[in-house]
């Protein structure tokens, strides 16, 4: 492969030289202070991401899991508590349910989309569970366990259907705890309020991860929640420190989930360009959208409905035999991924749930077709070009196919 002509999945290093300057600019700052942890580094970026995501507060955590953890801990899960969420995400929503105290219990998910479909959601609900009339609290009828929350994932930069899951989270008193890790920026058109409506505003709660490849990424490990409800993000304070109340007083056994101050101003400056990278990601997806419509029969592209307003962490287009085209994609020096390959149900660490293949259809035909795309705000027009003339010939030349969902379009 000549590597001036490759195109990379991912181009990190072209963003990160763009801000050199001003990056290097917080590191002098925080060892000339050694204001290593905490201050007003990591109170800035939390008022400053609160507003990007219209939320009224923000709590930095030092990962995404961490903030999916806190969050679920102190929306109220309790030990032996299900939490229901969709099985094609990445393992760190279904973990940090176990390390909450909860037991994941799948639903599937709609296949355009790729997001939990409510009608799921709705029907594990209303045949599974009973709610008990004195204490509202739904419980699942086969196990006795309480049902305590949703957790939604908005995959790949694109909302779940949060109108129908919440108005279902009502009903049944669950709380719904948003996965945005994938989604900064992201809006949702609510038809009950009749506006556009951003990821981690919705929820009880939301989780967002700074992991370097996401839309707002750290040079290193970093997350947040966001919430409207002051008490949650009180108690989420203290989960990340320890439990503490103030310092060596431990109101509650916590964890040491912190966001680094470096982080966090590294995070400020990112911060301002994001709405730009988001723009610019949107850009490229109606772009490959464009190039991809005339290979209609072979590729599917993504699926943005009128609700929806995307960022496009990720850019995933469906293909029959999926692994040949990844091959002869990669033989032509561009990068690609898989998100994800095995749907969480079929996991070896998840065995002990008991599913089987076959028990989310949907989740189980995506995982097989799906493929991510180079995406980065500075992926080039030429290059959106040769992934495109690449893919269309690589999926032209495997079996016709079977790219097409299985099951029977509703
Ligand atoms: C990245 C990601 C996480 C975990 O975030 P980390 O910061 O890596 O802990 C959780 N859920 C989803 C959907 C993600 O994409």
């Amino acid at each position: 492969m000549n590597k001036s002509t490759g195109i990379p999945f991912l181009d990190l290093v072209t963003l990160h030289a763009d801000l050199e300057d001003e990056l290097c600019g917080v590191l002098k700052q925080t060892v000339r202070t050694a204001g290593f942890i905490g201050g007003l580094m990591v109170e800035g970026f939390e008022a400053e991401f609160a507003t990007f995501c219209d939320a009224q507060c923000c709590v930095g955590v030092g990962s995404g899991t961490d903030a999916l953890r806190f969050a679920l801990v102190a929306a109220g899960v309790e030990p032996g508590a299900i939490v229901v969420t969709v099985p094609n995400t990445f393992i760190a929503t279904t973990e940090a349910i176990t390390q909450a105290g909860g037991i994941p219990y799948f639903v599937d998910v709609d296949e355009r989309t790729y997001n939990m479909d409510p009608e799921k959601l709705r029907e594990f609900l209303e045949t599974e569970c009973a709610r008990d009339a004195i204490s509202k609290r739904t419980f699942h009828k086969a196990s006795g366990a309480s049902v305590a929350a949703v957790v939604p994932v908005h995959l790949y930069g694109q909302m779940a259907d949060m109108d129908s899951i919440m108005e279902l989270a009502e009903h049944y008193h669950l709380e719904v705890i948003e996965d945005a890790c994938q989604a900064h920026g992201a809006q949702y058109f609510s038809k009950i309020e009749q506006r556009w409506r951003s990821a981690g505003s919705i929820g009880k709660a939301a989780a967002f991860s700074f992991y370097p490849g996401k839309n707002l990424g750290a040079c290193g490990e970093a997350g947040a929640i966001t919430t409207n409800d002051a008490e949650l993000a009180k108690r989420v304070r203290m989960l990340r420190d320890h439990g503490q109340s103030r310092k060596y007083f431990h109101d509650i056994e916590g964890y040491n989930g912190r966001l680094d101050s470096i982080q966090a101003g590294f995070l400020a400056v990112k911060l301002r360009h994001l709405a730009e990278w988001n723009t610019q990601r949107t850009a490229h997806a109606g772009r490959y959208n464009e190039l991809l419509a005339e290979y209609a029969d072979s590729i599917a592209v993504p699926y943005e409905p009128a609700s929806s307003r995307a960022v496009y962490h990720l850019y995933v287009v469906r293909v029959a035999e999926r692994d040949a085209v990844q091959r002869r994609l990669g033989a032509a020096g561009i990068g690609t991924a898989i998100h994800y390959p095995v749907p969480l149900h079929l996991q070896k660490a998840y065995q002990r749930l008991g599913y089987e293949r076959g028990d989310f259809p949907i989740a189980e035909a995506v995982a097989d077709r799906i493929l991510s795309l180079p995406m980065f705000p500075s992926l080039t027009d030429e290059q959106q070009r040769r992934v495109v003339d690449e893919l269309a010939a690589a999926a032209s030349q495997v079996a016709l196919g079977d790219f097409a969902m299985a099951v029977e379009p509703r």
